[in-house]
């Protein structure tokens, strides 16, 4: 299960301070230098944690809180409103273009998971009555075309391919007129992956990014790579803009990290999790809900 190390080290730490009447400056500092390490063992981006503590301390050390009823319960909703606050405070909404059809390019390193998100997005499109157009722009993978074609014919969505003889770009481009010319609202790109960041794949992003001017530019990337997938994140956003990261994986046994740092990190929210490899698996991410969901 995703986050069991977190969550069992922070219910340790909380239960101790649930206990107790009166919760002393001592008591919050150990305390708090115990969430640290917890977070830290998760994989959290080293900035991001002592920040994070430096906010749950100001907020906890305080008369209000420790002459309180309850000082303890109030200071686990303090870090759970400051967890929910790190992950981005409330759900990031898709975004719409204000004249169909709204155009989201993925992006992603190989093996993330993108052509796999791209049938799971549009199948939460189709739930919310769109007719969505998936385009087969990821022509060097030898099996991606033909992946991203079998996951069309499981939802029944339309399915644009030129092959893998035509060039990214303009698969996109007529992929975007096949849309509008076939009253499809939603036009997503699954693009190319390496196994690395390397100038020739942000090289042909940009490209397609300026032939397409696309509403979203989504990056997937895989929560159980933790740190790795933040730097990624950090990375893929300095060359392409980024409006929002799909975390994959969340279903394996990832420690958190990147779920809770890439915000911080990136300045880009987390729009979507995926939590496993059926088309179904794909929800929007809602910062309160993990943010509960890792305190256990
Ligand atoms: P791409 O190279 O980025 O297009 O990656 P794929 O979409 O081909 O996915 C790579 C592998 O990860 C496939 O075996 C997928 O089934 C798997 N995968 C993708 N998303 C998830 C997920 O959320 N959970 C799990 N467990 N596996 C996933």
């Amino acid at each position: 299960m995703a986050f069991e190390g977190l969550t069992g080290r922070l219910q340790s730490v909380f239960s101790k301070l649930r206990g107790k009447g009166k919760v002393s400056e001592d008591d919050v500092n150990e305390a708090m230098r115990e969430v640290r390490l917890a977070l830290l063992e998760a994989d959290v981006n080293f900035k991001v944690v002592k920040d994070f503590v430096a906010k749950v301390k100001e907020k906890a050390i305080g008369k209000e809180v420790m002459e309180s009823f309850t000082p303890g319960m109030v200071i686990i909703d303090i870090v759970n409103k400051e967890l929910t606050e790190l992950m981005g405070g409330s759900q990031a909404k898709l975004a719409k273009a204000n004249k169909p059809p709204t155009v989201i390019m993925m992006a992603g390193l190989q093996g993330a998971g993108k052509t796999t998100t791209s049938g799971k997005l549009a199948k939460l499109l189709q739930k919310g009555n769109h007719r969505p157009l998936l385009v087969a722009g990821d022509i060097y993978r030898p099996a991606a075309i033909k992946q991203l074609q079998v996951l069309g014919e499981q939802i029944k969505a339309p399915v644009f391919s030129l092959g893998d003889k035509t060039s990214p770009v303009e698969i996109a481009k007529q992929g975007l007129q096949h849309a509008k010319d076939n009253n499809l609202d939603y036009v997503i790109i699954d693009t190319a992956g390496r196994l690395h960041i390397d100038e020739d794949l942000m090289e042909e992003l940009k490209q397609i990014h300026a032939a397409v001017n696309p509403d979203e530019v989504l990056l997937v990337v895989d929560a159980m790579t933790g740190q790795d997938a933040v730097n990624v994140a950090d990375s893929f956003n300095k060359q392409l803009e980024l409006t929002g990261v799909v975390l994959t994986k969340l279903d394996g046994d990832t420690r958190g990290g990147a779920a809770l740092s890439v915000k911080a990190v990136t300045g880009c929210p987390i729009k979507f999790a995926a939590l496993g490899e059926k088309i179904d698996a794909l929800e929007p991410f809602h910062p309160e809900r993990m943010a509960s969901r890792i305190l256990g």
